[in-house]
């Protein structure tokens, strides 16, 4: 097992580049520098990291395995594709690894309660999860819309023994969830934590977040040298706020033969406004705190976006993302919710694995180039979660 690690970037504003930083007021600002450095602080100790590195190990199943997807390779005639299997991870997705990681420094900060806005649930249910375990109260912010669309993940947050609040203003959905969670934050930062979901916000949370997730990366290297002696050709995963694509390509970023590829929802079609795709079509610009990259409509608001993968439609990104396109170190390519839902079936049908929606694009884009790659040729894929919460769905799209 590595230890818990972190990447030289952001610079003391928590700027990649031209992105990140904190577009805050300024007595939020005290509060994220607060924050930030509890945070540099208690990562170096030996007590925060031995139970972290426990946890990941005992709790949450850690290492996940590397799996070679030989029967989707063979059938696809071409390059060969393995899976980085976050899917098996307790809760059945990457999120633990960040949740587990904020809840526990919540626990060394003295915090007396972690907040939290969720939109489908995912987030959610991870953190109800983690606070669990570690004996902290959680509550969170969900939109009435959501709630009543999403009831597994509402039902399991409640069993978790969250504080679940219903957000009715505006169109009660994640926009006002977050309204709604902040103005709960803002009343006790000094005993409250917030708990972001994905490596976005301001900073510290975009490296907080990564670095946390960035076991995947570390684990998922060693792994594949000790297998190959060698790194794959092609690492690839989804991207909604980013936070597994960082977890998977931050120990590769300085790998130069590595090609490292993100995939977005291109939803209906790039040339529709149904997608949800911001690295490709979005301009830089500020949401959540943070600069980015953002999906704007033509009066500057943040678009309402689609992908048929709740987890994905966000219409801003990490920041980090925004620095690795502009340099050229990580290109962005997207699948539409068709090719999405073809790459989710062959999964299961072929291998026996049921992905998540999200991490069904990230497949989708290995099965469109593998054919075109010889069959020497590895892509490494992060399989970021199972697909249970999501087969009801495509049974009654697919009319199974
Ligand atoms: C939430 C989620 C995502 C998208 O979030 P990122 O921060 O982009 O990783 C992807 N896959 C799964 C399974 C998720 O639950």
């Amino acid at each position: 097992m590595s230890k818990f690690d972190f990447a030289p970037m952001p610079d003391t504003d928590g700027f990649f580049g031209n992105y990140g930083g904190q577009i805050i007021p300024p007595e939020l600002k005290k509060v994220m520098d607060d924050i930030n450095q509890a945070y540099e602080e208690i990562r170096q100790t030996e007590a925060f990291q031995t139970e972290l590195m426990q946890l990941n190990q005992d709790y949450v199943g850690r290492p996940s395995p590397i799996y070679h997807a030989k029967r989707l390779s063979d059938q696809l005639g071409g390059a060969q594709i393995y899976l980085k299997r976050e899917d098996l991870n307790h809760t059945g997705a990457h999120k633990i690894n960040h949740c587990l990681g904020e809840a526990l420094l919540a626990k060394f900060m003295g915090k007396k309660k972690v907040i939290a806005e969720t939109g489908a649930g995912q987030h959610g249910v991870a953190l109800a999860t983690a606070c669990a375990l570690v004996g902290i109260p959680c509550e969170i912010h969900m939109g009435q819309v959501d709630i009543e669309k999403e009831h597994p993940n509402v039902t399991k947050m409640k069993i978790l023994g969250c504080k679940l609040v219903p957000v009715t203003r505006g169109t009660a959905t994640l926009k006002d969830a977050v309204d709604s969670a902040f103005e709960e934050y803002l009343k006790n930062p000094e005993e409250f934590i917030y708990a972001i979901g994905s490596v976005v916000g301001p900073h510290p949370f975009p490296k907080m977040v990564r670095d946390f997730q960035s076991i995947i990366g570390r684990e998922a290297r060693q792994q594949f040298n000790d297998r190959h002696g060698k790194n794959p050709n092609i690492i690839t995963a989804c991207v909604g706020g980013g936070s597994n694509a960082m977890g998977l390509f931050t120990a590769f970023l300085n790998d130069d033969e590595v090609k490292i590829v993100g995939v977005e929802p291109a939803g209906l079609g790039l040339d529709t406004d149904k997608h949800s795709a911001t690295m490709t079509l979005g301009k830089p610009s500020q949401i959540h705190g943070m600069k980015c990259y953002v999906l704007e409509t033509e009066d500057g608001e943040p678009m309402p976006v689609h992908s048929i993968a709740s987890g994905l439609d966000y219409p801003g990104v990490g920041p980090q993302h925004c620095y690795l396109k502009d340099i050229e170190r990580v290109e962005y390519h997207s699948v539409t919710d068709d090719e999405c839902l073809n790459a989710f079936m062959s999964l299961s049908q072929v291998e026996g694995i049921i992905p998540a929606l999200e991490s069904a694009h990230a497949v989708a884009w290995a099965m469109r180039v593998a054919p075109t790659l010889s069959e020497d040729q590895n892509i490494l894929i992060n399989l970021s979660g199972r697909g249970d919460k999501d087969a009801d769905y495509v049974a009654e799209k697919l009319g199974l």
